[in-house]
């Protein structure tokens, strides 16, 4: 397994609260909430982004996502991949960000 927080947790080395779970994901709260709900969706296996993922993981991914969210958050919320050096990725395995329980237009407010 790569040195890698994010396989860890999807390993249950590291443990969290999943809101969600299946063979091949998991769902959590970020550590570091950037809205009132805020989780992250996780594949077990390791990819460093959304870039090259097989089309069927990267689908469930967002199938999780959608239907976590639409339960979790009714009024609507936002998911995010960030991607790279420039797009603010700062966990080098792929996740996408649920975020939501507030309005999350632009400008912020
Ligand atoms: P990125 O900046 O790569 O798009 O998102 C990484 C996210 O992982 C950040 O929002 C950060 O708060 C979250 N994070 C980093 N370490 C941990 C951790 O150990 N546990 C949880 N639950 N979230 C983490
Ligand atoms: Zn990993």
């Amino acid at each position: 397994m790569p040195d890698c927080l994010f396989c860890k947790i999807g390993a249950g080395i590291i443990p969290v609260h999943a809101v969600y779970e299946d063979d091949a994901c998991l769902v959590f709260p970020d550590i570091g909430p950037q809205a009132p709900t805020h989780l992250l969706v996780i594949p077990r296996a390791h990819y460093a982004s959304v870039v090259g993922v097989p089309p069927q993981l990267l689908g469930h991914l967002l199938q999780v996502a959608g239907d976590v969210a639409a339960r979790e958050l009714p009024g609507g919320f936002r998911i995010v991949a960030n991607t790279g050096k420039d797009g603010g990725q700062t966990v080098p395995h792929l996740h996408l960000h649920v975020l939501g329980g507030r309005h999350m237009g632009w400008p912020p407010g």
